[in-house]
């Protein structure tokens, strides 16, 4: 659980930690001490400008008010000709400031004020883990690692040649917080570090100085700001070839030249945009006419996490996921993109005894702010409501409903509107070929290629291609009924989830459902399945006025989720399984080293699928991992769910566990 910084303002105004009892920065005009200290003495102006690669990487101990990050975008921002097209900031916080706090703290600068308010207005819950925070259409981009840096540190995925290109090292005076400056962060940071990384800080401890220095860091001490004697700056020459990402896990990298997307749903469409952000154009096939025919066309799709007790991978999955998509949905809404949508929350409905336990350990775990998830009895759940239920249960502020194919179009818009790609409609791809120059798809309107990459982003279809017939996912198919509202259901004013889900009324209409059928692909309408989902919700609600004041059903739709055994989804390079067997075959004698190279078969080839119903909480994030992963960026999820959605996962599970 991650506690909230409890502060107060000194006699100068600067904000002051009560447990370190250190202000959080100078109290004669830390702007300027920021900027010297952090940004001038790591070279930054010099650095962006010459810099090798397309992107720039600070990682910052303790973020505090934000003011360093806030300080680097401006100088970011008001630089030309940089070589350094995208800012990455990574930071550590073990206790966020609250958001009033943060406010009025920023408030000091006036120069800032712009680049503040949007902070201010996505700063997320202190909620553990990663938040990936994007400013300047995906330009700047925070990532806050909420936690202790060293626990946060061991926790992100990365490569052995590092990430970081310079250090902010901050976080209070050493005495004033000795946990935090201990070897164990220096070594972390040479780990992370790729080779010529600098570090900044405002200390000149010794021991401090000799700890980065036995990390591997050369370290000089400099001019400090202003009054200070002196100050401490250095350079990691050798990079230590640690990696968290083993060699299985790892996405091959080449670059993304000329890349075609196979599918037009929610995932394709993220897919997309995250790629036009990065300047990759994009040409999409897709066999309907139009964009979200097939599991992205409900009128109406709940947005909410699916939270555990525990905070393990599908917690964190599902609540950063969630998080980003709300972030995600809510800025391009503010870019004057149109989706029907209503953020009512969704209310988890405790409808029997096992549902009860499950959420009372959610509520009791203490993982989740309030704001992202709490418990509400009968009588807060009918207020919430506005209808008369039996049931107490979980509340979901943040969540709510969209029209899926309005998003899926809004999405594929705005990745338009930063790079126009081609759309192939009506385009059924039936064969897909590697040649020397890449790859072609054999389609009903001809042959298309080469392409440098391929997505698979095609839900039940995903599998239907030689290369892919194996990687196991299955189809599950679910019908959704739209009811007619009557005068009590017509003021229901949150989504509801029993066993299924009913939504708010939209055009005088609820969605009701869904129903759940293993092994099926088929989108065909049942009126057999629509007696079930009423049937269903009669048998939750029967007797309250709410239900009875339902109408008929006026029309359906069916889909297809298409899931995984493990019920995640998979991204990433297809695998072909022998060359899983013979490069990692030590892997079965228990050996996690002396691997044989592997052939790569379908090298460039990708799947994004098996978001079985969760889609619209979590193809954001995961598109966005995905991308970040092929261009060589820092990652947003950690190194575990990287792991849990890679597509050699079930092949290295099995070796794992002797299986195969
Ligand atoms: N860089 C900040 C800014 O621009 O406002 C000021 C940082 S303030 C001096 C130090 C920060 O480090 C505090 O917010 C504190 O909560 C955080 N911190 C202290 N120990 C930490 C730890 N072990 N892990 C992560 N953050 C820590």
């Amino acid at each position: 659980m991650i506690s909230n910084a409890q502060i107060h303002f000194n006699d100068s105004g600067t904000p002051v930690a009560d447990n370190f009892d250190d202000v959080y920065f100078s109290n004669d005009d830390g702007l300027a001490e920021s900027n010297y200290v952090f940004f001038e003495q790591n070279e930054l102006q010099t650095r962006l400008t010459n810099h090798p690669r397309k992107h720039f990487v600070i990682a910052e101990t303790g973020f505090g008010t934000g003011l360093n990050f806030l300080n680097t975008w401006a100088r970011f921002k008001q630089a030309e000709s940089l070589a350094a097209e995208r800012l990455y900031f990574m930071s550590f916080e073990k206790y966020p400031i609250k958001l009033d706090d943060l406010k009025l703290a920023l408030k000091a600068w006036p120069g800032l004020t712009s680049l503040s308010e949007q902070l201010c207005e996505q700063y997320p819950l202190a909620l553990q883990g990663c938040h990936r925070l994007e400013f300047e259409q995906g330009r700047v981009i925070l990532d806050l690692w909420f936690g202790d840096v060293q626990d946060s540190m061991p926790q992100i995925a990365y490569q052995s040649k590092g990430i970081v290109d310079a250090w902010y090292l901050d976080g209070f005076a050493p005495s004033k917080n000795p946990d935090m400056w201990q070897q164990s962060l220096f070594d972390s940071m040479a780990h992370l570090s790729q080779k010529d990384a600098t570090f900044a800080t405002f200390t000149a401890a010794g021991f401090v100085r000799r700890g980065l220095q036995s990390a591997g860091f050369e370290c000089k001490k400099v001019k400090g700001y202003g009054r200070k004697r002196e100050m401490v700056v250095g350079k990691l020459n050798t990079t230590t070839e640690q990696a968290t990402t083993p060699l299985y896990y790892q996405q091959n990298q080449a670059e993304l030249s000329n890349v075609a997307i196979i599918g037009g749903g929610i995932a394709s469409s993220c897919l997309q945009y995250h790629l036009a952000k990065r300047g990759i154009k994009t040409k999409l096939f897709c066999e309907d006419a139009a964009h979200a025919q097939g599991a992205s066309h409900n009128l109406q799709g709940a947005v909410y996490p699916n939270l555990q007790s525990e905070f393990g991978i599908p917690s964190e999955f599902y609540a950063h996921s969630f998080l980003y998509a709300r972030r995600f949905y809510d800025q391009l809404l503010n870019a004057g993109y149109h989706f029907d949508h209503q953020w009512c929350g969704v209310l988890l409905q405790s409808i029997n005894d096992s549902k009860k336990t499950q959420h009372s350990k959610v509520s009791q775990s203490k993982i989740f702010p309030k704001q992202l998830i709490k418990a509400v009895d009968q009588n807060e759940a009918q207020e919430i409501a506005n209808i008369d239920t039996p049931y107490g249960g979980l509340f979901i502020e943040l969540g709510g409903w969209v029209s899926p194919p309005e998003l899926t179009k809004a999405v594929f818009n705005a990745a338009q509107d930063l790079q126009a790609s081609q759309c192939h409609f009506n385009t059924h791809v039936e064969k897909l070929d590697k040649k020397e120059d890449g790859w072609y798809l054999t389609t009903n309107e001809g042959q298309f290629g080469p392409f440098s990459d391929v997505f698979i982003c095609a839900g039940e279809h995903s599998d239907r291609f030689e290369q892919t017939k194996d990687i196991g996912i299955h189809g599950v198919r679910g019908q959704v009924s739209h009811i007619n509202e009557g005068d009590a259901s017509s003021k229901l004013a949150t989504v509801l989830c029993h066993k299924g889900y009913f939504t708010p009324s939209h055009n005088g209409l609820h969605c009701m459902g869904a129903t759940f059928e293993k092994h099926s692909k088929s989108r065909e309408v049942t009126e057999q399945d629509n007696i079930t989902n009423r049937e269903q919700l009669a048998g939750f609600y029967q007797g309250t006025d709410f239900d009875k004041s339902l109408g008929s059903i006026e029309s359906a739709k069916a889909a297809v989720r298409c899931c995984f055994n493990d019920h995640t989804p998979m991204i990433g390079q297809v695998q072909d399984k022998h060359d899983l067997l013979q490069a990692y075959e030590n892997i079965k004698r228990g050996k996690f080293y002396d691997f044989k190279a592997q052939n790569l078969p379908h090298e460039g080839l990708h799947v994004v699928t098996g978001f079985g119903a969760r889609g619209l909480c979590t193809a954001p994030l995961v598109t966005e991992h995905l991308v970040a992963s092929l261009t060589q960026e820092p990652l947003p999820f950690s190194e575990r769910v990287h792991e849990a959605l890679h597509p050699a996962r079930l092949v290295i599970r099995d070796m794992i566990r002797n299986k195969i």
